[in-house]
């Protein structure tokens, strides 16, 4: 809308003020300056949306094909607190939106969403530039210090150059921990506190899984097209499915990575390492195993065990098969059915010594964050000052690899931005 009036205290003024401008920030400062609200937008960094510009390799995997039930079930349990900013803005307004800014989306592997440019400073640049359109003003190098609070509501915010700022509203975007190279703090986490909040144990998400077992990293490079993890949290089983790499660290690939943070939550809160089960080819079980072994038995009985499995392996990763099986020098007529089922069994689930996730610095997502029941899902206000609203990954809400976490972070954004316009105009 407009440039900045003065406030009661000779402070510049705005309706909103956001902080950070990532995916949530930018949808959040077009959202409430496209409802007629004066907003400031601030980011600590000299580029804006840095991690955005990073994302998907820096081709944005900016959301996928999934309908709002299943991408909220994605999220886990807390999943439904997405429902109002979903509802407020999904697909329809995302394409809608990118396609009026002249940017195009291609599907990748039948899932994923990336620009047809695959850069994803066009995604950024769709939203800087609508949100420069409708006045928003945006400033660079700006760090938000204190959000001031008067009577229970927001009244204004300090920068990091002792400048002050009014505002009826603040919209807290300033994401998560995960990547520091990329923004990734604690600050928006740290404001959010000095106004009460309580911000959930931090973990890094979307990350590699580190592990104990000398023989795993020995296998540094190796890559499986569908593997199978899974670990077990009290009664509750965690599992996923797909490619994994093995790294000098661990394993890392699709199939481990979104598993991280409730790994690194398992192992936190046990303060113990977690028993991880890893199935090599997630298509066979013990007795698809069986069979394959045994045929292998009538046909090739005479070569070595490890010859036949790097059939089915890469060669390394057969042999440390067969070295934590007790065959590497034996032929398959050699062992004995008992032998043939232990065999089996470690080929259909091999148990490895899991001791969290991360290091957060390379972790592209954070799991934890502000507390969901202190945010009204329908307008993601905080419960605690009148004011403040949040949006994107400085929730404690994490989705897995695949445009999960941008689309959220698009979704709440707007949502927080058109809540806080509504509540800041109807004050005029
Ligand atoms: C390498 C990498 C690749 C990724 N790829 C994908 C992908 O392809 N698809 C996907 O869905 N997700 C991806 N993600 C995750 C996704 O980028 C994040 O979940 C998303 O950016 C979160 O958006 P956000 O706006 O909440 O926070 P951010 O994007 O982190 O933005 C927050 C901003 O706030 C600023 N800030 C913090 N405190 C203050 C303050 N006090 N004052 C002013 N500014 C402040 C920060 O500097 C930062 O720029 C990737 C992450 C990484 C690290």
């Amino acid at each position: 809308m407009t440039d900045s009036k003065t406030g009661f205290d000779g402070f510049p003024f705005y309706d909103a003020v956001v902080i950070g401008s990532g995916p949530a920030g930018l949808s959040a400062a077009l959202a409430a300056a496209e409802s007629g609200a004066s907003v400031l937008l601030c980011e600590r960094l000299r580029t804006f949306g840095l991690k955005l510009l990073a994302s998907g390799g820096g081709k944005c995997n900016v959301s996928n094909i999934l309908d709002p039930t299943s991408f909220m079930e994605a999220f886990g349990r807390e999943g439904r607190f997405m429902k109002p900013a979903l509802d407020c803005a999904y697909h329809d307004w995302l394409f809608s939106f990118l396609k009026q800014q002249n940017v195009s989306l291609k599907l990748e592997n039948k899932f994923h969403y990336f620009p047809v440019s695959e850069q994803a400073r066009d995604i950024l640049n769709a939203f800087a530039n609508a949100f420069r359109h409708f006045g928003g003003t945006m400033k660079n190098e700006t760090e938000i210090t204190n959000i001031i609070v008067n009577d229970g509501k927001i009244s204004s915010v300090k920068s990091n150059d002792e400048k002050m700022t009014e505002c009826k509203s603040v919209i807290l975007a300033a994401g998560g921990t995960a990547w520091p190279k990329l923004g990734g703090c604690s600050k928006g986490l740290e404001l959010a506190k000095s106004l009460g909040h309580t911000v959930n144990p931090l973990y890094p998400a979307m990350a590699p899984i580190l592990i104990r077992n000398q023989w795993v990293r020995d296998l540094t490079g190796i890559s499986l097209p569908d593997a199978g993890i899974s670990f077990r949290r009290g009664r509750t089983i965690f599992q996923n499915r797909g490619e994994l790499l093995f790294t000098h660290e661990g394993l890392s690939g699709p199939c481990a990575i979104d598993l991280a943070g409730a790994l690194a939550e398992t192992c936190a809160r046990n303060d113990d390492d977690t028993e991880l089960i890893l199935q090599l080819d997630a298509s066979l079980d013990s007795a698809a195993w069986r069979k394959k072994i045994d045929s292998m038995r009538n046909q090739d009985g005479r070569k070595l065990v490890r010859t036949l499995l790097s059939r089915h392996f890469p060669h390394a990763l057969a042999d440390a098969v067969c070295r934590l099986a007790g065959c590497y020098d034996d032929k398959i007529c050699e062992l004995t059915s008992s032998f043939r089922d232990r065999l089996c069994t470690l080929l259909s689930g091999v148990s490895l010594c899991a001791y969290g996730a991360g290091p957060m610095e390379k972790a592209m997502a954070m799991k934890g964050g502000i507390k969901l029941k202190e945010v009204n899902p329908a307008t993601l206000e905080s419960r605690l000052v009148k004011g403040l609203f949040f949006a994107g990954e400085i929730l404690d809400l994490v989705g897995p690899c695949g445009g999960y976490n941008i689309q959220w972070a698009l979704s709440s954004g707007r949502l927080a931005g058109l809540s806080a316009a509504r509540m800041s105009i109807s004050e005029n």
